[in-house]
């Protein structure tokens, strides 16, 4: 058999996950966790969290609760290995190792540490800039071949490929420098018509949500604001509703709410409705799912996620311990 590719992605524990994770990211993992050539690693980045200070209690609860959505999106645990970063204490014993052959000077040019310095100058603590090299601690653990990343995290991706290439130099070949993995980009726009649908812009809604959930959110979302009247005609192009039509709604769907849209025909309750009834249908078996997962079952998958995890990085641990003379 040929050894299977190593896939590793760790989200952000904060926040539920919305639509934008779904078809951007979650989607892809579950159907990763299910293809045979591939042996997958997901992590939900709870030490990561603590960068942004949450609240303790809140951080617990929001860790398990992606971890939930996650599985509900349909990640198999039993193939793939869904774990919390703190329960892998590798991890940050790794992080501390290549903190040694981390060039700070590149560290402190990173854009993201400097917008998150910027966005909390009240708290401009060492974890922001030192999230490069607990996210290098995290995909080079596992070995992993493929990393799918959004583009915002392309950058951490290449840092985390200098720190084992800078390893490799001083110690040996040891660690295995990463791939990236990505199918095209996609980006749900938010209901505010702002932006990107984002967990902390909080302008989107729950891949769990109930229909009735989703359409107090949807009911009141940004249109084109061309289309004071019912009778105005839009541009469906520039309206976040006509935008996700287009990823979630069958071909003739898209059609008549984007010729009703330029022709007046259809007013935005209608066209928000169309899309309602298919974003529901798209997430009806991610309810199903989340509806059956009890917290029993989150932990548990959780426990067998960060054993397989812990074993998978422990011989990367042994043998870089050894290489610097641990
Ligand atoms: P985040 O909420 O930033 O932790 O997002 C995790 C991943 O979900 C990102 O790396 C993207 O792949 C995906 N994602 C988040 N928001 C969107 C969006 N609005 N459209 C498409 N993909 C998204």
């Amino acid at each position: 058999m040929t050894e299977r590719k190593v896939v590793l992605s760790l989200v952000r524990a904060t926040g539920r996950l919305h639509l934008g994770n779904y078809l951007g990211a979650a989607r892809d993992f579950a159907e990763l966790s299910r293809d045979e050539t591939k042996e997958c690693y997901f992590g939900v980045a709870d030490l990561h969290a603590l960068t942004t200070l949450p609240d303790p209690q809140e951080l617990a609860a929001s860790s398990r609760a992606v971890a939930r959505d996650y599985l509900a999106a349909g990640i198999d645990p039993e193939r793939a290995s869904l774990f919390l970063q703190s329960a892998v204490p590798e991890t940050s014993e790794l992080f501390w190792l290549l903190t040694n052959v981390t060039a700070a000077g590149e560290l402190q040019r990173s854009k993201t540490f400097k917008e998150m310095s910027a966005k909390q100058a009240d708290n401009v603590n060492a974890g922001l800039l030192n999230y490069p090299i607990l996210m290098a601690a995290d995909i080079l653990g596992p070995e992993a071949d493929l990393v799918p990343v959004g583009e915002d995290q392309l950058a951490h991706l290449e840092m985390a490929r200098n720190i084992a290439q800078r390893f490799n130099h001083r110690y040996g070949e040891l660690l295995k420098t990463p791939e990236g993995y990505r199918k095209k980009a996609i980006r749900i726009p938010g209901l505010d018509g702002k932006g990107k649908m984002s967990k902390s812009d909080g302008n989107g809604f729950g891949i769990a949500d109930s229909p009735e959930d989703i359409w107090k959110v949807l009911q009141p979302a940004y249109t084109d604001p061309a289309r004071k009247r019912r009778t105005d005609p839009g541009n469906p192009e520039i309206c976040p509703i006509g935008q996700i039509h287009r990823f979630v709604s069958p071909p003739a769907d898209v059609e008549t709410i984007e010729t009703g849209c330029r022709t007046a025909g259809i007013g935005c309750v209608d066209c928000k409705k169309i899309l309602l009834g298919n974003v529901t249908e798209l997430l009806a078996p991610v309810r199903e799912r989340a509806q059956a997962l009890d917290d029993a079952a989150v932990d548990d998958a959780l426990r067998q996620g960060a054993a397989r995890a812990r074993k998978r990085i422990q011989p990367t641990l042994a043998k870089v311990r050894k290489a610097m003379g641990l």
